[in-house]
């Protein structure tokens, strides 16, 4: 086994991979840039490198100096982590020149996924069902009007490259299309400097539904059932649930074939999510393949029993998987909610700062994936994430319950946070009946039918 890993990464994320690095006695190097120094991960590994000033462009995101980090410190691995370079290959290919084993997919993956008009088109030729629309993608407006004819209304334009639930607009007629293409495009090129867009029937009132993939380099590729991820406001998830008990085992079954599919079609390797919508009529379509782990992948470990940090690294070293798709069984009922240095009041506006006083929730059931701690000032430069906190429970009802108790016990002072936030939903009416679709933050939440 690898002997000592780099987390190319912060936050909770980077806290994460260092415990599953830590039970499987790997050494670990974190980085950090110069605002993180007093950031928990630091104090976690075995060794900190600083690589640079806050700006993420000129640490988080700077491949040289993290590579760098990975040579001095004799780091034989890289894992990339959620967010910042975990889906860039030009990360891969530093790594390969220097070495190092990236804890992750292969660069054609990257390309092939992080290009969704592209994967569409490769999921298509599969045989995998998408959401019915184009199959190439245009940057011209004119072009993407006439393209927009055959895909009826309402639509869905997306950014080829897009990703955090950027780059996005619902149209709902001819006469808004050419300005709210041109807006989602300017913000493609900012967002993710490329304005090749695609373009969606808008699937009305679905389900976010995504499978969690593992595959070796053997060729052997498993699924460990899905994650219900419908609780979004701005297409962003807010909190996630598994499995999603709206699904029936034979198509839970069916949909999972659908994700093998996928993953085999482009011969995948390591962890990976299939993010599919699932409409009232139970018929699905692929939307996009994430190539790291997600955010939200603690509750699938909650009802398998599977660390999937441990299978990613065990995958990236070359061994085979030795779990079987009969090996996975689901066992109760998970959620996570996420965490968020935020101000619901003030239209969730980051509320970076000091915390005063963190206490954290305890007791049977519950895990909280954090960075934070008493007297931790969170900088203003990153994502507004500070936490997850996720629970289980024999069931569906036992998990919320046990979330609202979690949630009470939760105590975070000096800055604003949506944990509030998050016990109305678990409070609402319609969410414990199961009845949601991605539109219920803004149905319920805010009473809004648009
Ligand atoms: P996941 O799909 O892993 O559950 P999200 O959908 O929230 O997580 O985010 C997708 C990816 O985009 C993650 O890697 C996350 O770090 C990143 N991301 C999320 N929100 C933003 C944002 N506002 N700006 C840039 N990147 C973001
Ligand atoms: P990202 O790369 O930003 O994660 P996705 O393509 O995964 O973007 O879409 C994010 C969210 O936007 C979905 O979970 C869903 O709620 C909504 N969405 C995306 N495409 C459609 C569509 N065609 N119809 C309805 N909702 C959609
Ligand atoms: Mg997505």
């Amino acid at each position: 086994m690898f002997k000592k890993i780099l987390i190319a990464n912060r936050g909770e994320i980077a806290v994460r991979i260092i415990r599953t690095c830590k039970d499987m006695g790997i050494k670990t190097v974190a980085i950090y840039s110069e605002i993180d120094e007093e950031s928990i991960h630091v104090h976690m590994a075995d060794e900190a490198i600083c690589i640079g000033p806050s700006q993420s462009k000129k640490s988080y995101l700077n491949i040289d100096s993290i590579i760098s980090a990975a040579l001095v410190t004799k780091a034989e691995a890289l894992h990339p982590g959620y967010g910042f370079l975990s889906e860039n290959k030009d990360l891969i290919d530093a790594c390969n020149l220097n070495n190092i084993a990236f804890i992750g997919p292969r660069k054609r993956h990257m390309e092939i996924m992080g290009d969704k008009s592209q994967a569409r088109k490769i999921m298509m030729e599969a045989g995998v069902p998408v959401v019915p629309g184009t199959k190439e993608s245009t940057n011209n407006a004119e072009e993407a009007f006439e393209m927009a004819k055959e895909v009826g209304y309402p639509l869905m334009i997306k950014a080829s490259s897009g990703g955090g639930g950027r780059g996005m607009r619902i149209v709902y007629n001819e006469e808004e299309f050419i300005s709210k293409f041109n807006t989602a495009k300017a913000e493609s090129l900012v967002g993710f400097n490329d304005d090749a867009m695609y373009i969606e029937k808008y699937i009305e009132n679905p389900r976010h539904v995504e499978f969690q993939i593992l595959a070796d380099t053997y060729g052997n590729v498993i699924h460990l059932g899905e994650r219900d991820c419908s609780i979004q406001r701005r297409n962003q998830k807010v909190l996630e649930e598994a499995p999603c008990n709206i699904i029936s085992q034979e198509l839970r079954e069916k949909i999972g074939e659908v994700a093998l599919k996928a993953a085999k079609a482009v011969a995948y390797v390591n962890a990976g999510t299939i993010e599919f919508l699932l409409d009232k009529h139970n018929d699905f379509y692929f939307m996009e393949m994430n190539t790291r782990i997600q955010v939200e992948h603690p509750i699938t470990e909650q009802i398998t029993g599977v660390d999937l940090v441990k299978e990613q690294i065990k995958i990236a070293y070359g061994d085979k998987l030795d779990l079987t798709q009969e090996d996975i069984v689901i066992n109760g009922h998970a959620i996570e909610c996420r965490i968020n240095a935020e101000d619901p009041d003030k239209n969730f506006r980051p509320s970076p700062g000091k915390i005063e006083t963190y206490f954290a929730p305890g007791g049977y059931g519950i895990r909280v994936d954090t960075h934070i701690y008493s007297d931790y000032t969170i900088p203003p430069t990153y994502d507004s994430m500070i936490g997850k906190l996720i629970v289980w429970g024999q069931d569906r009802k036992d998990a919320i319950e046990r979330m609202k108790r979690a949630l009470d016990e939760m105590v975070i002072i000096g800055i604003k946070t949506n944990i509030d936030f998050q016990k109305q939903i678990l409070s609402n009416e319609k969410f414990l009946e199961n009845k949601i679709d991605t539109s219920f933050i803004e149905k319920e939440m805010f009473n809004n039918d648009n």
